[in-house]
C-alpha cells in the first residue's frame, strides 16, 4: 500500500483522497497544508474534532523523510499509529511501554527513509541518545501536539514540554507545526516565542461549537440548581466539575443518593479505579462523572449531552475546552456554569498564596477577570467566548442570553465616569487606581499623579468599589474598553467608546449591579 501512496506523494489533493479517503480539505487545513510542504513553520489553533492532525500527517506523506510528531498522551499516540498504518501509511511509536524489538525497527525504518510518520514522547525526543540519532536521519518535519503544554500562560503546563524550544536551534531548518485546541492570546505568543515560530504563519479558527448550548447562573442552592440541571437531562451522560477531588467524591455520592448514577473521577484515585471509572462512563450509557480537570484530556466519548461547573475554571480558555467535551457528535448538548462570587475571591486568594512570579500573578488575574466577564455579560454568550479567542459570530439564539434577555439598568451615565475617568488618567491604569480615582479615594499613588485634581475624582461614590469592578468587567466584555492582557492590565479606551462618551449612544448594564447600587442600598433584593 505504501508504494501507492508514494506515487500519490507530493501533491496533498491526492493524498487527501486517495489515502484519507476525504473529498475536500476542512476550514485551513489546506492553507497550513501548503505552508508546511513548502517547509514553513506554523502554529494551528483549531478546536477539537477540527482536523489538525491531518494538518501535519499530509505535509509528513509529500515531503521526503520521517515527521517527528510530539504528544503527551501514550494511548492516543497508539491510536493515530494504528489507524494510519491501516491506511497504508508507514507510522510507528516509540514509547516505554512497548518492547525494545519495535523500537529498534522504527529507528531502522527511520535511518532506511522508510518511515512517514514518529511518534514520540517529548521526554523520549529530548533525550541526548535520542537527538543524536535524529541528527543524522532525514526529517519532514516537526509536529508539535498540544502544544499549549509549553506555555507556563496555558491552562495545561507541563515541563517536560518547556525544553522543546531546543528544536529550533537543533533543527533550524526542519518545520515546525504547533497544534492546540485552545490558547488565547499570551498563550499564543508564547508558544510562538519559545518554538521560534516567528517567521511561520497562525492559523486560527473554527471556534464555534454551534450545538453547545451556554448557560450560567448565579450560584445559590448550588447542588439544588446542579440537580435540577441534570435531571432536565433526561438520563444523559454528562460530566460535572469540581475544584476539589473531595468535592466530586461528595457530589457523586449524593447526585446517586437522588437517584442519578454518578461517579468520581480525580488524579488522587487508584489508577485501576480511575481506569474503570473511564471505561464505564465510556460505555455506559447516561452516567454522570464527577471529576477534576484530570478527566478530559484525552477521553474520546463522542454523546456527551452535558457538562456542568459546580466551581468556576480558571480561565475562560479551560472553559471552553471543558465545555467543548460536550457534543462532539454534533448533537445539541447544554452547559451550565455555576457562578458564585466567593469562588473567585477563593481563586485570588489561590494565586496570591502561589510563589509564582507577579507578572504570572497579574495574568491570572486578569484571565479570571475575563471569565467573570463572559458570566456578567448581558450580551450572547457565544460573542464573548469567541471575541475572547479572536473569532466572532452573530448572536447565536442558542445561549441563555439569547434565549432569555437578562435585565439590565441603563448604565450610560456610570459608562461615561468610567471611561472619562480612564481617559484622564491616561489610559495607562489598571482597574483598581481607575476606581480609587472613581471613588475618591485619596492614596500617595493619587496625589503622586496628581488625580485627585481630576475633575473625575469622586464622581463615581453612587456605586462602591465592588459594583464598579463589575462595571468595568461589563464595559469590557461590551467592547467599550480595553484591557490590556499583556502588560500591566492598564484600561484603554476602543473605538466604540466615543459615541458612549459624546451621549450619542446608551449603554445597558447587567441589574445585579444596579442593585447594589449605594443610593438605593435601603432594599437588599
Ligand atoms: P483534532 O485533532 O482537531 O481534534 P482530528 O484530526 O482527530 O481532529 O479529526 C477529527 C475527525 O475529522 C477525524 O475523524 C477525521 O478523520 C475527520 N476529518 C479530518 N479532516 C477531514 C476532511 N477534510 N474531510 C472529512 N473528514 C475529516
Ligand atoms: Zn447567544
Amino acid at each position: 500500500a505504501s508504494l501507492e501512496i508514494h506515487e500519490a506523494a507530493d501533491d496533498p489533493q491526492k493524498i487527501l483522497r486517495r489515502v484519507f479517503g476525504f473529498s475536500s480539505f476542512r476550514g485551513l487545513q489546506e492553507a497550513v497544508v501548503e505552508q508546511v510542504c513548502a517547509g514553513g513553520h506554523a502554529l494551528v489553533v483549531m478546536p477539537t474534532g477540527s482536523g489538525k492532525s491531518l494538518c501535519y500527517q499530509i505535509p509528513a506523506i509529500a515531503r521526503p523523510g520521517t515527521a517527528i510528531v510530539v504528544s503527551p498522551l501514550i494511548a492516543l499516540m497508539q491510536d493515530q499509529v494504528a489507524a494510519l498504518r491501516e491506511l497504508g501509511v508507514r507510522a510507528a511509536t516509540l514509547n516505554s511501554a512497548q518492547d525494545a524489538e519495535l523500537s529498534r525497527q522504527a529507528i531502522r525504518a527511520m535511518q532506511q527513509e522508510e518511515l512517514d510518520l514518529l511518534y514520540v514522547a517529548p521526554e523520549r525526543l529530548l533525550m541526548d541518545s535520542f537527538l543524536e540519532l535524529l541528527d543524522n536521519c532525514r526529517l519532514s518535519l516537526f509536529a508539535i501536539d498540544e502544544a499549549h503544554c509549553i506555555s507556563e500562560w496555558g491552562h495545561d503546563f507541563r515541563p517536560e514540554y518547556h525544553r522543546l524550544g531546543l528544536l529550533a536551534e537543533r533543527f533550524p531548518a526542519i518545520p515546525r507545526v504547533a497544534l492546540t485546541a485552545t490558547a488565547d492570546a499570551p498563550t499564543r505568543r508564547d508558544i510562538i516565542d519559545r518554538l521560534a515560530l516567528h517567521d511561520g504563519r497562525d492559523f486560527l479558527g473554527g471556534f464555534d461549537r454551534p450545538n453547545i448550548r451556554y448557560g450560567v447562573q448565579p450560584k445559590t442552592t448550588a447542588r439544588r440548581q446542579l440537580l435540577d440541571f441534570v435531571k432536565a437531562q433526561g438520563g444523559e451522560a454528562g460530566i460535572v466539575y469540581c475544584l476539589s477531588r473531595a468535592r466530586t467524591e461528595e457530589v457523586a455520592s449524593w447526585l446517586t443518593d437522588q437517584g442519578i448514577s454518578a461517579l468520581p473521577y480525580h488524579a488522587g484515585l487508584a489508577p485501576e479505579v480511575r481506569a474503570r471509572h473511564q471505561e464505564r462512563f465510556l460505555k455506559e450509557p447516561g452516567l454522570t462523572i464527577a471529576a477534576t480537570i484530570a478527566f478530559g484530556m484525552g477521553i474520546d466519548k463522542p454523546d456527551v449531552r452535558f457538562v456542568a461547573h459546580l466551581d468556576p475554571p480558571r480561565s475562560l480558555e479551560a472553559y471552553y475546552q471543558e465545555t467543548g467535551r460536550a457534543g462532539r457528535d454534533g448533537l445539541p448538548a447544554e452547559t451550565l456554569l455555576l457562578f458564585g462570587m466567593q469562588d473567585i475571591a477563593q481563586q485570588r486568594r489561590m494565586i496570591e498564596e502561589s510563589n509564582a512570579p507577579d507578572a504570572r500573578k497579574r495574568l491570572e488575574h486578569r484571565k479570571l477577570d475575563a471569565l467573570l466577564g463572559y458570566a456578567e455579560t448581558t450580551r450572547c454568550r457565544r460573542q464573548v467566548l469567541l471575541d475572547y479567542f479572536g473569532d466572532s459570530c452573530e448572536a447565536c439564539g442558542n445561549c441563555d442570553t439569547c434565549l432569555s434577555p437578562p435585565q439590565t439598568f441603563d448604565g450610560t451615565v456610570a459608562a461615561q465616569k468610567a471611561l472619562s475617568t480612564i481617559y484622564r488618567t491616561g489610559q495607562r491604569y489598571g482597574s483598581a487606581h481607575v476606581i480609587d480615582v472613581l471613588l475618591g479615594k485619596t492614596s500617595d499613588k493619587i496625589r503622586a499623579a496628581g488625580h485627585d485634581q481630576l475633575s473625575t475624582f469622586g464622581i463615581g461614590t453612587d456605586f462602591d468599589a465592588k459594583a464598579w469592578r463589575s462595571i468595568l468587567r461589563q464595559l469590557a466584555s461590551l467592547g467599550l474598553l480595553h484591557i490590556d492582557l499583556e502588560g500591566y492590565g492598564a484600561l484603554r479606551l476602543t473605538e466604540k467608546s466615543r459615541p458612549v462618551l459624546r451621549g450619542e449612544e446608551q449603554v445597558s448594564l447587567r441589574r445585579e449591579v444596579g442593585a447594589r447600587r449605594k443610593a438605593t442600598a435601603s432594599g437588599g433584593s
